[in-house]
């Protein structure tokens, strides 16, 4: 059972260089989590504490994933990811448990970097619900609490969430030595959008009138996975008709088809 809910990735293969538009976070992130590693006397010499665990928000699908990937990937860390809602969706017991495992075989794995996804699932503030339910979700989140707070000598681990909804959490989760490192994640403005498409076209034939810039024009409000699927899905439409390059025309075909697909989406309103 504890595989199924964490997934453990000895050798992540994302780097930073595969990452655009959030320089700024990554300088960060990497102050915060490969500088206590790789440096700790830096730390003792000033007489500081290093943050204990960092937290990244903003919404989906602008590199959080990826991001805690990189780190792990630039510590030669093994990187353990479990997913919060995988937490809360269990027997009596099981969530509290399963923390415990997740903090043991990071420690098995040293050094390690523990993701925790979707951190308001076992982190939100208390309701006024006294459900059954709520008071297990209130146990598992104790038990992450408890396992934080013992940090100190827990050596090479490393601790990152990640959420959509930072505004859900409880403040209890933010203290000192928990979770003590906040970092923004935002969508990609122009210029992160115009990279996010490089990186997504490495290893695509591109005919000479494919304007990134104009793209990234076109594209404001999407995120990096929304611009991933455009790519993807602009090399269909060039497959579709047998072309072996890729135009400028594929791409604006893949955004009409995208924005399609969202008025689609959109609920109906009564
Ligand atoms: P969620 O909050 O939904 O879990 P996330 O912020 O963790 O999302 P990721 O899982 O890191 O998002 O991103 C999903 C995919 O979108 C990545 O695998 C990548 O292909 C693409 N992507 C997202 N952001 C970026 C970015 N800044 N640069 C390059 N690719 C990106």
């Amino acid at each position: 059972a504890r595989a199924q809910a964490m997934q453990v990735d000895t050798r992540p293969q994302v780097s930073y260089g595969d990452i655009g538009g959030i320089d700024d976070q990554i300088r960060e992130v990497r102050e915060a989590v490969e500088l206590p590693l790789l440096d700790p006397e830096r730390f003792d010499t000033v007489g500081i504490e290093p943050p204990t665990g960092v937290l990244l928000h903003g919404p989906p699908g602008t590199g959080k994933t990826m991001l805690a990937k990189a780190v792990a990937n630039g510590t030669d860390a093994t990187f353990i990811k479990m997913a919060g809602s995988e937490l809360v969706r269990k027997f009596i017991g099981e969530g509290a448990r399963l923390v415990r495992d997740l903090f043991e075989l990071a420690n098995e794995h040293e050094p390690a970097v523990i993701f925790i996804d979707e951190l308001d699932a076992v982190a939100a503030k208390r309701t006024d619900s006294k459900t059954s339910g709520d008071a297990e979700v209130q146990r598992t989140m104790m038990q992450l609490l408890n396992e934080m707070d013992g940090f100190d000598e827990r050596g090479d681990v490393s601790i990152i969430a990640a959420t959509n909804r930072f505004d859900m959490l409880d403040p209890a989760i933010l203290r000192p030595g928990r979770f003590d490192r906040l970092i923004e994640v935002p969508e990609p403005d122009a210029e992160g959008r115009e990279q996010i498409f490089q990186i997504h076209t490495r290893g695509t034939t591109l005919a000479d009138d494919v304007d990134f810039e104009e793209l990234a024009e076109l594209t404001a409000g999407r995120s990096g996975a929304e611009i991933e699927s455009l790519a993807t899905e602009a090399g269909m439409f060039a497959i579709r008709d047998d072309r072996t390059e890729v135009r400028m025309a594929d791409f604006e075909a893949a955004l009409e088809k995208i924005t399609d697909e969202d008025t689609a989406a959109e609920p109906i309103a009564f």
